[in-house]
């Protein structure tokens, strides 16, 4: 019973995120397994676009204040929205930048390397631009990467134990930055414990939040965290390059911005156009330029739905629909060679399933030729993540029978077993 379609179909009958799917532009006869490295386009947020682009349109200069959204707040006001999401306060959070920018802006403020706290703690499984970001800002305070940047070790190439990062944070070290869910294994750090051994440290601690943002709760001010950042084009659906977001923690507020520039002042002084900057009194004074207006607006709408969807229902809808893909795969393919890679605990499992296989390549462009989109991380692992908002259990038994068939008929041996340009 639990295999089958009918079950399935019970299972989205019963699913009170169900509503959410007719939102988003989901291609017909397709299965799109996808959301965590770009989500899909919803109605509101193509329409918070095309309000912006109107406003432009109508408004042109005065666009800024006035009009549908205006412009100059719009950082502000999207930061208040999101704000829920990381469990800060509206002036906490702030849309700006992307990734590996705020990372350069909120290291360039807060990694402050005195006496023999010169060193700064991240992980060897962590997302490549945040190691260039990391050593790039080492070199330019003058240290050596290779002796600078202390990168707990993983004990098997998929997890990282608390413990070992916790023994890791020595005298030595200034700053921690790790991830919230690692991006392959998704595997979830224990935020609020890190974040409670590296305060009694007297360390500052970052997190980077793009696997985790729109797929599970976060409470970073009640834990502690000095600052975050993340992408908003993953499961937060903000669109292609959309615009990013960064946390800093109240107590931090008044610290001066690493990289300052204009549209970090206080909104009320920025246009008096002088040359001593005043910083704003929140997260927004680590804004440097002007806002990419057009990449922030579909924001607008995709917030709105995680307000009525409510985080944690997607949460929990999350966890079940990737435990059903699990079981499924384990009760389907268990012949075919496939190891689960991601943590089976719902307290450390992030929003996709890890699925690895020594021919991830090619069984990922079968995947595709079968109109299944999922995502290959080199070298081995195929990442599939149902998303809450708009996958349903009804594709997730499809998926896992297209993958049978694949397997059982070889279809990927027509194809090289190497990744594309973009994987
Ligand atoms: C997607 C992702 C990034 C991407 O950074 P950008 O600056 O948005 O290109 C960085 N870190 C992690 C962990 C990611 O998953």
């Amino acid at each position: 019973m639990l295999y089958t379609l009918e079950y399935a179909k019970q299972l989205d009958q019963e699913d009170i995120l169900n509503r959410f799917r007719e939102e988003f532009y989901i291609k017909p006869n397709s299965i799109y397994m996808d959301g965590n490295s770009l989500g899909l386009l919803s109605k509101r947020a193509e329409r918070t676009l095309l309000e912006s682009l109107n406003d432009w349109k109508e408004h042109g200069i005065d666009g800024w204040t006035s009009g549908n959204h205006p412009w100059f707040f719009l950082s502000e006001k999207l930061g208040e929205m999101m704000a829920p999401l990381v469990g800060g306060s509206a002036n906490e959070v702030i849309v700006t930048g992307s990734t590996t920018v705020n990372l350069h802006q909120l290291v360039a403020t807060f990694y402050k390397p005195e006496g023999t706290r010169t060193k700064i703690l991240a992980d060897e499984l962590t997302f490549p631009s945040d190691i260039y970001a990391l050593q790039s800002q080492l070199r330019i305070h003058g240290f050596d990467p290779e002796t600078h940047l202390i990168r707990v070790k993983s004990r098997d190439g998929r997890f990282l134990e608390e413990e070992d990062i916790i023994e890791a944070m020595t005298d030595e070290i200034a700053l921690i930055i790790l991830p919230t869910v690692l991006y392959r294994s998704g595997q979830i750090l224990d935020m609020k414990r890190l974040t409670a051994e590296a305060n009694r440290r007297g360390i500052l601690i970052g997190f980077d939040g793009c696997h985790s943002i729109g797929a599970i709760p976060h409470s970073f001010t009640e834990w502690g965290v000095d600052f975050a950042y993340w992408c908003n084009y993953k499961h937060l659906n903000g669109g292609p390059g959309s615009v990013g977001g960064l946390y800093v923690n109240s107590k931090h507020f008044g610290t001066a911005p690493g990289l300052a520039g204009w549209f970090g002042s206080k909104k009320d002084k920025q246009f008096d156009m002088e040359h001593s900057l005043t910083p704003a009194d929140s997260a927004g004074a680590y804004q440097i330029g002007t806002p990419h207006v057009l990449s922030l607006a579909p924001l607008l709408g995709a917030l709105e739905i995680f307000a009525e969807a409510g985080i944690e229902n997607i949460r929990a809808k999350s966890l079940n629909i990737n435990q059903y893909l699990m079981d499924l795969i384990n009760q389907e393919l268990h012949d075919f060679g496939f190891t689960i890679g991601n943590p089976c605990d719902d307290i450390r499992r992030g929003g996709h399933v890890s699925l690895e296989h020594k021919e991830a390549a090619r069984i990922c462009k079968a995947l595709k030729e079968n109109d299944v989109i999922p995502d290959f991380r080199a070298p081995n692992i195929i990442r599939l993540a149902p998303v809450a908002l708009y996958t349903s259990y009804t594709e997730v038994w499809e998926v896992v029978q297209i993958l049978k068939k694949i397997m059982t008929e070889k279809q990927y041996e027509k194809f090289k077993n190497e990744r594309e340009v973009v994987a």
